[in-house]
């Protein structure tokens, strides 16, 4: 079974590869895809957060990464997957998630949306904490696959 795990990756975390990873043995096959969302100022170009996800997930022969703009259950009838993955740290990720998942399935009643629950020790992780951690000097090694690291300290002067 495909399952399609979309997000903004802005940028890659370990939360979000630690996810990729039990997914891919869970599903078997995995497609991991940047929303090229216009109402969201990325700090990362969107080839930059291919190019990290790509080089975070070489090691995992069925991952396959894309980016797609506009609904993600087109996108994922297109890339032929039933199944929209996505991760929940905290209770409060619950509600907005509940929400996209009866929206998208009152557009497309096929397609499942499953939620994988975060690892406990990267449940404090989000793209924006670790953006903000980088952004005055803090060591995030151990936060984001190194490449990200490398980035977030050309993004910050560091
Ligand atoms: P979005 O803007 O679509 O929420 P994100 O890149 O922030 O994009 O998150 C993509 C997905 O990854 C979401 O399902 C989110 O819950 C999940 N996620 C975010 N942070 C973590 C984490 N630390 N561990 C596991 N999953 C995470």
């Amino acid at each position: 079974m495909k399952a399609l795990y979309p997000g903004s990756f802005d940028p890659l975390t370990l939360g979000h590869l630690d996810l990729i990873e039990r997914a891919e043995r869970l599903f078997g096959e995995l497609v991991v895809a940047v929303l090229q969302n216009p109402s969201k100022q990325a700090s990362f170009p969107l080839e930059q957060r291919l190019s990290q996800i790509r080089q975070a997930t070489a090691h995992l022969e069925t991952v396959e990464v894309s980016c797609f703009d506009g609904l993600t259950v087109d996108f994922a009838r297109r890339c032929d997957s039933t199944v929209i993955l996505r991760g929940l740290r905290a209770m409060s990720d619950f509600e907005f998630e509940l929400q996209i998942a009866h929206t998208n399935r009152s557009l497309a009643a096929e397609v499942e949306t499953l939620f994988l629950a975060t690892a406990a020790h990267h449940s404090f992780l989000s793209s924006s904490v670790v953006k903000e951690v980088a952004r005055f000097g803090g060591d995030v090694r151990h936060m984001v696959p190194p490449g990200v690291a490398d980035d977030l300290a050309r993004l910050f002067n560091r």
